[in-house]
């Protein structure tokens, strides 16, 4: 049964997550000011599928039970449902011009899906049907996910079993007769306190020395000895203050990232994915990486819509779109989103199937797709930040400008100068709208959103040089010699 976006809401009220926040803990979460913009976030990916407009991208048939569900819960069956899945992160990207962070589940489902049946070939372990059981589950009661694989990592040069403090990846600290008792954290987690259940895998390939540190299962968010603490974000406090609402740029949407830590959580049986089969977990960190690095081709394009369209209002509301240098900007701006959404579509359509039967994309492409991530969002935002001018980092509060103290000499009040010396094209705009699209600028660029858009198109996903080396491993560098020597005729 899909749940409406209200539904969503009621739901999460009933879990008891424990979120702790400026060091002390949340109790209604659901409704504190600096959470729920990421709630309502969310919220539009059951939105969006209730809408006939867009219930097609949104919602498929279940492959393991043939009802409707949401795409975010979807085992991809072709390329075209891998398509439509970049597209619908596009559409959520331009509804929200935010991170929506249901994606990470969708991607952790399919990573396991395939990965399970494959460890379960080679050990006879029962891990795919744990997870098809787990999965039912999810679509039936259309649930979000969190997709949980970032380790703390301690010291970089060390493995996991060889660092200071064991628990600095996830690992199983016990195992007994009805299932495992796990230790650790997983660090910057998208959307984790929004999720009702977190899918947890190994942060990176594993030795055997390092054995009980390739671990997945799922667990509820409020499972016994499970805590998030909530990540800050740049201007994050601006959501508290009274009669912030243009200043906050997007007061209505938001991303959101937290530690969540495991203080020696029990999973019983049915619930592991993996638990010690360290061959398998570079398979499936390879595969969720790489689904992700897809959907960057989509999310982040459609923030990157909103952006453009943001720069060209500001363009218009300062009286300088007719400027050929700002065309030539925006059309600049244009081409890079684009190609990163050419990277998006082109991973997709040269998907193949898996063992399993789900469709995995082309991991070479997905990572070329990721790597431009990492750049042309920065280079979008600086061309954004050129055509804005610099009020989008100097303009007075909302509140000077509603103000009435009277400071001038015709009793003129603080909100009279604002407003006087604040207009623009007068013909285009009045003064709180360019004030509004100066703040949304400021917001995708520098501000809250700037998390998803700039340093999460840096890291998230994986950070370049993980990507630089799957491209390293992929890009089949002895083919191409090969190539070079026949035509230049070396034998
Ligand atoms: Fe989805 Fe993009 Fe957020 Fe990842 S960063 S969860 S792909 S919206
Ligand atoms: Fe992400």
């Amino acid at each position: 049964m899909l749940m409406t976006g209200e539904q969503y809401i009621e739901s999460l009220r009933k879990l008891n997550t424990r979120v702790y926040m400026f060091g002390k803990k949340i109790e209604n979460w659901v409704d504190d000011p600096i959470i729920r913009p990421s709630i309502n976030c969310v919220k539009v990916t059951y939105d969006l599928a209730q809408d006939p407009e867009y219930a097609d991208l949104m919602t498929v048939k279940s492959s393991l039970t043939g009802e409707t569900i949401n795409r975010f819960a979807h085992l991809h069956q072709s390329t075209e449902d891998l398509k439509n899945k970049v597209k619908m992160q596009r559409l959520c990207g331009q509804k929200t011009a935010g991170c929506f962070q249901r994606c990470v589940g969708m991607d952790a489902f399919n990573a396991t899906f395939s990965t399970t049946y494959e460890i379960d070939q080679k050990y006879g372990t029962k891990y795919h049907e744990n997870f098809v059981n787990f999965l039912k589950m999810v679509q039936e009661k259309d649930l979000v996910v969190d997709g949980a694989m970032t380790d703390p990592k301690g010291n970089r040069g060390k493995r996991p079993s060889q660092q200071v403090d064991p628990d600095l990846f996830l690992r199983i600290k016990e195992r007994r007769e009805d299932g495992i008792v796990v230790r650790g954290a997983k660090c910057h987690q998208t959307g984790s306190i929004n999720s009702h259940w977190h899918i947890v895998m190994p942060t990176q390939a594993m030795t055997e020395e390092d054995k009980e540190y390739a671990v997945a299962f799922a667990c509820p968010s409020d499972a016994e000895g499970m805590f998030m603490v909530y990540g800050r974000q740049s201007c994050d406090t601006r959501k508290l203050e009274e009669g912030a609402d243009i200043d906050l740029g997007n007061a209505q949407f938001g991303g959101q990232e937290a530690l969540v830590v495991f203080d020696d959580v029990f999973i019983p049986n049915e619930y592991i994915f993996m638990a010690g089969e360290y061959d398998f977990a570079g398979m499936l960190v390879e595969r969720f990486a790489g689904y992700h690095r897809q959907s960057y081709g989509g999310c982040k394009v459609g923030v990157g819509d909103v952006l453009i369209g943001a720069a060209a209002l500001a363009a218009e509301y300062n009286g300088a779109h007719k400027a050929s240098h700002i065309k030539d900007k925006l059309i600049e701006m244009t081409h890079l989103n684009e190609t990163l959404y050419c990277c998006g579509i082109a991973c997709s359509t040269e998907g193949y199937p898996t063992a399993a039967g789900n469709y995995q994309i082309d991991l070479l492409l997905a990572n070329v797709c990721k790597q431009n991530i990492t750049r042309f969002p920065y280079e979008i935002v600086r061309l954004a930040e050129d055509i804005g001018g610099g009020l989008m980092v100097t303009m007075p509060s909302e509140v000077d400008f509603k103000s009435d103290l009277k400071v001038g000499k015709n009793g003129e009040t603080i909100g009279d100068f604002c407003q006087k010396f604040f207009v623009g094209n007068e013909a285009a705009c009045d003064t709180e709208a360019r004030q509004r699209i100066m703040r949304l600028l400021e917001n995708i660029c520098l501000g809250a959103a700037a998390v998803g858009y700039r340093t999460e198109s840096m890291h998230g996903a994986g950070s370049p040089q993980a990507q630089r080396i799957m491209i390293q491993r992929q890009g089949n560098i002895e083919g191409k010699k090969e190539l070079a020597k026949a035509i230049a005729g070396i034998k």
